[in-house]
Order: structure tokens, then C-alpha cells, then sequence
């Protein structure tokens, strides 16, 4: 167990929109209930590419992304009771929060009332917080994920925001048997979407811009496989569907979509458009229908979503990178080339 400030090698923006460059970053010492975890694999997310280019707002520079973490626990402080030497284990968007606030309390810690520590870039107590594109990380046992055995710790990676980022409106909107569940985008999120409301019993639609991703969708678990860029695809499909998932982050056409609900049914969003999307109150008035958003989930629930991963056999579709890859990674990211998640091997920090 380290007690000093440990630098450990990382790849990182420098500044907003610069390429991924190799450097070192600090992590904290492991304090009393703290796990070292040695990270093996870190998955590439989209959003990764939004926080470098600062499309949300001002960021924290140097940025280390990657809040899609899986490795294995190598050292941990004195007062840890979840975890031992040699557990598998995984770290997702956020490694802290209040504890105490009522969304705390009710284990929506992604909403806590404090603000949520990020993975990356955050700045609790003045010390910025680095992501998963690194050799280590230093995170409290109870910000700490469990990766089961039943799934291999690449393909466990995106699980930990993509996964989540799916499983919990599924369960919310309660994808199973009997429903009708359709899953609009078939990228990073939406294949891991349309295996988990496979796995939950529902009947899945992809609604995909093309057909171009058919045999891989039908493989997945979908049931049906649509293109969007056919206009008898809104007319076939009209009010079908209890739960419509949206993953893409480009603007939709929202009242094309709430057509495809049957009454009561629900249309939530999990990708983000940065212009704000019109919606006629009439599409979602007849049909008492919902227009609703879900982001990541709690703790328990993200334990929850990788338990049943792990029971039904569930990880990502991935392509294995070396760290040196990672700029050409995020190119093919940004024009839709990748059958479906990047994840860095960090093995390659010693070898490249
Ligand atoms: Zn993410
Ligand atoms: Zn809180």
C-alpha cells in the first residue's frame, strides 16, 4: 500500500482539441478505504471526444479520458471490506459523491446534490481527477465496480458507462416479455442495448439509419431491423412499440418517433443533441404517451447491470487498440468506423 503520490503513465490532451499525447499523471495515495486498481482495459466513449473538444463547455486541462475502466485490484487500504488482491473490478463515469444527499441516500449518485466527482475532468478539493487511459487508479472501494467472472474484462469495459447508459432505462421503462422495445442507433450504445433487451425477454427493433448493420444486429439479439431513411418505415411501424430507446446524438425527428409508440408508451433519450430538439405537444398528448431521458445509473444499479451481463453472457462488440492509437481512434470514432467499441489495451504502455 503506497503512501505518497504515485506518477503513472497516461495518454492525455494537453489542451482542448489537441491530439492524445504519452505523459504522467499523479494518483493520490490509497487512503484508508481506497483500492488500487491496475488498469487493463479502458473503453473509448463519445463522450470522451465532447470533453476533449470542450462541446460541452470549459474543460480541465491536461485531460486523461476514460470512464470505461476495467483491471484489477493490486493493492488496498486498511479499511477496505469489498475487495481483496487479484479482484476484477471496474470503475464508470463518476468515483465520488456526497453520500448523504437525498439522491445519494436513494442511490442515484450520478445526481448527487453536491455534484458528482467525474472520473476525468474534475477538480474536487482543488486535485483534478484523471480517466482510464492510464496504467492506474486510485478509487474508494464504494465507487468501485465488481466484474463477475462470466465476462472478459475487454469486452466488461464499455459496460460500465454504455452499458449502464442502456440498462437502466430498459429497466425503468421495464423491457421483457411482451414489450415491444425498439433501440434507435446502432453504435456503441445501441448494440450493447439491443443484447441487454434480448437478454430482459423483449421483443427488439433496431431502427438504423441504413440496412448497412443488419446481419449484425439479428446476430445481437434484434428481432426486427429497420432503416430510418426509409419513410414507409414510419408508416409500417406505427404505433408499435411500448419503449423506444434513442441513442443517436444527432437531432431527430421526435414527432416521427412518438408516431411509433403505442398508447402510453415512452420514448427515452440517451443521446444528446447539442441544439434543442422541437417536439408538437399533440404527438405526445394523443396517446398519453412520454418524452423522457435517462442518464448512466447509481452504483447498485451498475452492480446490478454487470451481474446480469455476466448471468446472460452480455459484453461489448470491441476492437482492441494499442495506446498509441488512440488519435486514430478517435478519428474513426468521429465518422462512425467502429464495429462497436474501441478499448485500449494498456498492456501496450510497456510495449509501445
Ligand atoms: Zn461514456
Ligand atoms: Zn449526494
Amino acid at each position: 500500500m503506497s503512501t505518497s503520490v504515485t506518477q503513472v503513465a497516461a495518454y492525455a490532451a494537453p489542451a482542448p482539441k489537441a491530439p492524445l499525447e504519452r505523459t504522467t499523471v499523479p494518483r493520490r495515495p490509497v487512503g484508508e478505504h481506497d483500492v488500487l486498481i491496475e488498469i487493463k482495459y479502458a473503453g473509448i466513449c463519445h463522450s470522451d471526444l465532447h470533453q476533449v473538444a470542450e462541446d460541452w463547455g470549459q474543460a480541465l486541462f491536461p485531460m486523461v479520458p476514460g470512464h470505461e475502466i476495467a483491471g484489477v485490484v493490486t493493492a488496498v487500504g486498511s479499511g477496505v471490506t469489498k475487495y481483496v488482491l487479484g479482484d476484477r473490478v471496474g470503475v464508470g463515469c463518476f468515483v465520488d459523491s456526497c453520500r448523504t444527499c437525498e439522491n445519494c441516500l436513494a442511490g442515484d449518485e450520478q445526481f448527487c446534490a453536491s455534484g458528482m466527482t467525474a472520473t476525468y475532468p474534475s477538480a474536487p478539493d482543488g486535485s483534478a481527477t484523471y480517466g482510464g487511459y492510464s496504467t492506474h487508479i486510485v478509487v474508494d472501494e464504494n465507487y468501485t465496480l465488481r466484474i463477475p467472472e462470466g465476462i472478459a474484462l475487454d469486452e466488461a469495459a464499455p459496460l460500465l458507462c454504455a452499458g449502464i447508459t442502456l440498462y437502466s432505462p430498459l429497466r425503468r421503462w421495464n423491457a421483457g416479455p411482451g414489450k415491444k422495445v425498439a433501440v434507435v442507433g446502432m453504435g456503441g450504445l445501441g448494440h450493447i442495448g439491443v443484447k441487454i433487451a434480448h437478454a430482459l425477454g423483449a421483443e427488439v427493433t433496431v431502427l438504423s439509419q441504413s440496412l448497412r448493420k443488419q446481419e449484425d444486429g439479428l446476430r445481437l439479439g434484434a428481432d426486427h431491423f429497420h432503416a430510418t431513411s426509409d419513410p414507409e418505415t414510419f408508416t409500417k411501424l406505427a404505433g408499435s412499440f411500448d419503449l423506444i430507446v434513442n441513442t443517436v446524438s444527432a437531432t431527430i425527428d421526435l414527432d416521427a418517433y412518438l408516431g411509433l409508440l403505442r398508447t402510453n408508451g415512452t420514448l427515452a433519450n440517451v443521446g444528446a443533441p447539442g441544439e434543442p430538439t422541437p417536439v408538437g405537444m399533440f404527438s405526445l398528448i394523443v396517446g398519453n404517451k412520454t418524452l423522457a431521458g435517462s442518464m448512466i445509473g447509481g452504483i447498485a444499479e451498475t452492480q446490478e447491470m454487470l451481474d446480469f451481463c455476466a448471468a446472460h453472457g452480455i459484453g461489448s462488440e470491441i476492437e482492441t487498440i494499442a495506446v498509441d492509437q488512440i488519435n486514430e481512434a478517435y478519428e474513426r470514432l468521429a465518422a462512425g468506423d467502429v464495429r462497436y467499441r474501441f478499448v485500449i489495451d494498456t498492456a501496450t504502455f510497456a510495449t509501445r
